[in-house]
């Protein structure tokens, strides 16, 4: 059993394969790019300069380490195991994605490449692009379907106020998938000056290995500081599951525990028996989408299919790759949660600890409180808060028929 951990742990190999899922499926002219974004992130991320000033950011600007925090009244609510939160909803930008963007943006800067792109769906990854940009002085371009920019015109506003410029996407279906084409378009043509940060483990290798690695500071904090606090691993892991990088970077660093129970959680939107859902590992089936191999959502003839979640961080077709493998192999388990549910878990959370999560996290927080109340007194659950509800607030109150 321990040697699956160890396996695991060391994957991806030199191609970027994690088993039969992941690799590098783009056109020959983004070969170079990627080629060139591999031998940086290879000598970079083995030099202690480098690594040493990525650490001093993530403690004195964006806030690190996060704490644990034991949700005393939620746990006495569900009648279990102890529940635990991990605080990324704490970090600067009020999510786990800045740990992403901090160290794509320092990459970049290394690299040499002065001007910054991204794509955006709901607005958060272009926001913590658009922050990392600001304070490294690089010119920011953020993709954004015409959908998407009327639907969040407040994270619209907030890229612009930190300088970066938000370009309307208008072809297809005018959301992230047509953002993401379009940003990949204009890599191919810019690739000498320009650094493509990617927000989730998905896309092409070398994207799922670095995403990780930069988000995996959530797991190796949390590990350390479970031994520290309680002189214990948590019996369970949750996260919620987008493209997955909140829930690899709490994930990686336990996988060879393998006492250690790893439990993702999918938006089932408005049921999966209706179709609107966003639970690629649930309710997909292998495929090629954005540059490799993973499970998404599709028709009958191939075409991907819409997708709906509430909580707009998971409304995604797709999931990294790494997931697709520690779904097959057993090693993590993968469930969904519908809107219903992450709504009457945020304001359960919000009730009793003061604690406004993203609607994201609120999917993780509904499926901890369901296994907590199957668990003993004596077990602890370890739920990832990937973020903060701030940004929902809006969403919240038009649920209630309020428009603020
Ligand atoms: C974007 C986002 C997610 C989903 O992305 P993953 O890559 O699956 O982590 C989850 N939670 C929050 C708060 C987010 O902003």
């Amino acid at each position: 059993m321990e040697d699956r951990g160890i396996e695991l742990k060391a994957l991806p190999d030199e191609l970027g394969h994690f088993g039969p899922f992941g690799g590098c499926f783009v056109s020959e002219t983004l070969m170079h790019a990627l080629e060139e974004l591999k031998d940086a992130y290879q000598r970079w991320s083995s030099d202690e300069e480098f690594m040493a000033r990525l650490d001093d950011d993530l403690r004195h600007y964006v806030g690190r380490p996060s704490p644990i925090y034991h949700a005393e009244r939620l746990s006495a609510h569900c009648g279990g195991a102890r529940i635990l939160f991990k605080r990324e909803d704490l970090n600067h930008t009020g999510a786990h994605k800045i740990n992403n963007t901090m160290g794509q943006g320092l990459l970049a800067r290394h690299m040499g490449k002065s001007r910054v792109i991204a794509e955006t769906g709901a607005g958060q990854h272009g926001v913590a692009t658009a922050t990392v940009s600001a304070r490294l002085n690089q010119q920011c371009l953020v993709y954004m379907g015409e959908v998407d920019i009327a639907r969040q015109s407040i994270n619209v506003f907030r890229m612009k106020l930190l300088g970066a410029e938000v370009q309307s996407v208008v072809s297809g279906s005018k959301t992230l998938k047509d953002a993401l084409n379009e940003a990949l378009r204009d890599w191919v043509t810019h690739v000498d000056d320009t650094f493509y940060v990617i927000g989730t483990v998905a896309g092409p290798h070398p994207y799922p290995m670095m995403v990780r690695d930069f988000n995996a500071i959530v797991g190796r904090e949390a590990r350390q500081q479970m031994l520290d606090q309680y002189e214990a691993l948590p019996d369970a892991l949750v996260a919620c599951v987008g493209g997955g990088s909140n829930a690899i970077g709490l994930f990686h660093p336990f996988l060879e525990d393998e006492e250690v129970a790893m439990v993702g959680v999918e938006a089932a939107g408005r049921g999966l028996a209706s179709g609107e859902h966003a639970a690629s590992l649930v309710a997909g089936r292998p495929g090629v989408l954005h540059g490799c191999r993973s499970y998404l959502i599709d028709d009958d003839g191939g075409q991907i299919r819409h997708t709906h979640s509430v909580s707009a961080g998971l409304d995604y077709p797709g999931v990294g790759p790494e997931h697709a493998w520690l779904k097959d192999n057993e090693r993590a388990e993968y469930v969904a949660v519908n809107d219903d549910e992450a709504l009457a878990a945020t304001h359960t959370l919000t009730q009793l600890e003061g604690i406004l999560p993203a609607l994201e996290s609120a999917h993780a927080v509904a499926h901890g409180m369901k296994m907590a109340e199957r668990m003993r007194p004596d077990q602890m659950v370890l739920i990832n808060m990937s973020g903060r509800g701030d940004k929902d607030v809006q969403t919240l109150a038009a649920i209630e028929g309020m428009s603020l």
